[in-house]
Parts: structure tokens; C-alpha cells; sequence
């Protein structure tokens, strides 16, 4: 079922790339497997997706464990905190996540900076915004996320690659573009201030019921659960 789905999944982005002429290699596929098993991820990965999602440390933790390179599984696997992280979580966060997309404060920044520079290591991250409000408890303000990203560039151990945003539920996918095109129109903006190492910024955007209208509004990394792992 999964390697279907997956079959299915890529027919759309490529209609979905050939309509508004994108590359579709440039976009990445985040299989998100919260409450899933480590069986299940491998079933993914034998589609060729490497990049998986999780969003509880502990539930995370224990995949990598059972997944990691010298541990038991031998294809190297791309972690992605994609859930709400704690300040208290940091510290374990940063061993396993090879990127981490939930970043929506100074606070937590700063905690994560302090705790990669104990490791030597430069953590890769995403700012979380709050484009729609509805529902979304998590996320910075689009009016406040300029100022605080300026803030957290200054972090030595900290890589700022893009920005994150969940859309909320809504009976319409349509809905949901204005959501994403301001997450693009800010991630534009701030490529101005020279933000962004590789000259373009992550758009971490679009779920199983609205990838589509993320992928036309930009998108380059969609986060995806039921699209995969769910009978359709
Ligand atoms: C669960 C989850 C997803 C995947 O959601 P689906 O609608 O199942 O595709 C994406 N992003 C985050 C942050 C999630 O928690």
C-alpha cells in the first residue's frame, strides 16, 4: 500500500510541476511518521524517500535507535523534528534531528544554539510561522518574523534554512493559498538580508490535503503522513 501511495503521490507532484513548470527534483518529499513503525518507515524508504518526520522526541529516539546506520539499518536517513519542541527536549532534539522545523522563539533558539555548541555541531533549522492563526497554536507572527530572525541569525551554532508553516484545516484546499503565499512573499523578503546560505530558502509547506496549492504557491518541502501510510 505504502509503495502505491507513494507511486500516486509523485504522479501528482509531477502534474502539479509540468502545470507550473517546476523541476520536481528540487522538492522534497518528508514522510511524516508519527505513530507509525520503524517497519513501516523502511517500506517508505524503499521508495527512494529518506527524509522522515517525526514530531515526540521519545517516539523518535526510539526509530532512530532501531534505524541508525551503525545500529541495525544501512541507508542513511534524514531526521526532521516537525512537531512543537521544548525547551527541555533540546537537548536530545539535537542529537538525532538532522533538521528541525519548529523553531518559533528567541528562547528556543538560543537553547538550541547553547546546546549544539556543547556538541560542536551547526543545527540545521526551520522558523516556524503562524500564517493562518485558525486553530494553529504554534508559530511566530508573520509581522514579528523579520525582527526575530535577524535575532537568531546572530547564533553561531545555528544553520536558519527556510521557514515552516501548517495550514489550518479547512473544508477547501484552495483555501489554504493565501496561507502559503505568504509564507513565500516573507521568505522572499527576507532573502534580501542574505539570510539564506544557498540563495533560496526552504518552504517547508503542505500536508496530504493541500500539497497541491502548496507546490503552485512554491513549496520545496512537503511534509506528508496520511498520503502515505493511510489506505486512500
Ligand atoms: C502530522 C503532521 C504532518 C502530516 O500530516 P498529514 O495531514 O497526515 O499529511 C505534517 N506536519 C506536521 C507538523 C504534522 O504534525
Amino acid at each position: 500500500m505504502i509503495k502505491e501511495n507513494v507511486f500516486k503521490i509523485k504522479e501528482r507532484i509531477l502534474s502539479i510541476c509540468s502545470k507550473t513548470n517546476r523541476n520536481p527534483d528540487t522538492i522534497t518529499i518528508v514522510a511524516v511518521s508519527k505513530d507509525r513503525t520503524p517497519e513501516q518507515i523502511k517500506e517508505v524508504i524503499e521508495t527512494g524517500i529518506t527524509d522522515i518526520g517525526e514530531n515526540k522526541i521519545q517516539e523518535a529516539i526510539l526509530k532512530y535507535n532501531n534505524l541508525t546506520p551503525n545500529t541495525q539499518y544501512p541507508i542513511p536517513i534524514k531526521w526532521h523534528m516537525v512537531g512543537h519542541l521544548q525547551t527541555n527536549k533540546v537537548k536530545e532534539a539535537i542529537r538525532i534531528f538532522d533538521l528541525i522545523h519548529s523553531v518559533d522563539s528567541i528562547h528556543l533558539a538560543a537553547e538550541i544554539n547553547k546546546q549544539a555548541a556543547r556538541i560542536n555541531k551547526i543545527q540545521d533549522i526551520l522558523i516556524q510561522v503562524n500564517t493562518s492563526s485558525k486553530g494553529i497554536k504554534f508559530g511566530l507572527k508573520p509581522d514579528e518574523t523579520i525582527e526575530v530572525i535577524k535575532e537568531i541569525a546572530k547564533l553561531k551554532n545555528l544553520n536558519i534554512k527556510g521557514l515552516m508553516t501548517i495550514a489550518s484545516i479547512v473544508d477547501d484546499p484552495e483555501k489554504t493559498r493565501p496561507y502559503f503565499r505568504m509564507l513565500r512573499e516573507l521568505r522572499d523578503e527576507i532573502g534580501k538580508f542574505g539570510i539564506w546560505k544557498l540563495g533560496f530558502g526552504i518552504l517547508s509547506m503542505g500536508m496530504t490535503d493541500d500539497f497541491e496549492v502548496a507546490i503552485e504557491e512554491d513549496a520545496n518541502m512537503l511534509r506528508l503522513g496520511r498520503a502515505i501510510f493511510s489506505r486512500q
